[in-house]
């Protein structure tokens, strides 16, 4: 039977495919016995080809994106994980240190007086700095009172635990009255127009009595 080769060699494919017809396959067979070129289609067409590189280049490709989102993921997991890290120690700092954060947004000195006699002569105040230290508060004295941080309302105020009035004026360090005498009762406050860091002389005047003073 002699069919043309573009026949035979789609029916090759067929062949191959294993999805032709028994009479086909003889035809095929048949022809390619005396047919050099189909036989060679055959042979090409049999022979696997290489597709392995190429889908696997393809392969590749395709997961690229995938790998980026994925990298982008774990980039952001593990800022989240220090974000939140991070926030944690700070919360757990200042739970701690709150003794200090305390001092630090709301700084608080005071001073103690006792006076036992009612010459209400001028007496000089020291003032105690509350420190919070390793834990432990401590008190340190100074001869002066200094508003040293911007936090300070510059008050003063005679607790409501004094034992009565007093009155108060404040010097520089060279001994200037820069504040004269002014009252105040237990329990009240004077704001003072006082300059921040600098050194003042607080002097009180009371009668007989225990008294807490506190600047703020
Ligand atoms: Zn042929």
């Amino acid at each position: 039977m002699d069919i043309p080769c573009e026949i035979v060699k789609d029916l090759i494919v067929m062949y191959i495919d294993d999805v032709c017809s028994e009479k086909s396959r003889e035809i095929v067979k048949e022809h390619m016995e005396g047919c050099t070129d189909c036989r060679e289609y055959y042979e090409s067409l049999k022979e696997p080809v290489e597709v392995k590189t190429i889908s696997d280049k393809y392969v590749e490709i395709a997961k690229e994106p995938f790998l980026k989102i994925r990298k982008r993921n774990f980039l952001n997991a593990v800022s989240a994980i220090v974000v939140t890290a991070a926030v944690f120690i700070v919360c757990a700092f200042v739970v701690q240190e709150v003794g200090v954060v305390n001092d630090f947004f709301f700084p608080k000195k005071s001073a103690y007086l006792v006076i036992d006699d009612n010459s209400r002569e001028w007496v000089r105040v020291s003032i105690e700095k509350q420190e919070y230290k390793d834990h432990i508060y401590t008190l340190n004295d100074s001869e002066y009172l200094s508003y040293d941080s911007v936090f300070f309302k510059k008050k003063i105020t005679n607790s409501a635990n004094s034992e009565g009035d007093i009155h108060l004026r404040i010097k520089n360090t060279e001994g200037d009255i820069l504040i004269d005498s002014f009252t105040l009762k237990s329990g009240t406050t004077y704001e003072c127009d006082l300059k921040l860091f600098e050194d003042y002389v607080i002097e009180a005047s009371a009668g007989e009595g225990r008294y807490f003073i506190n600047f703020s």
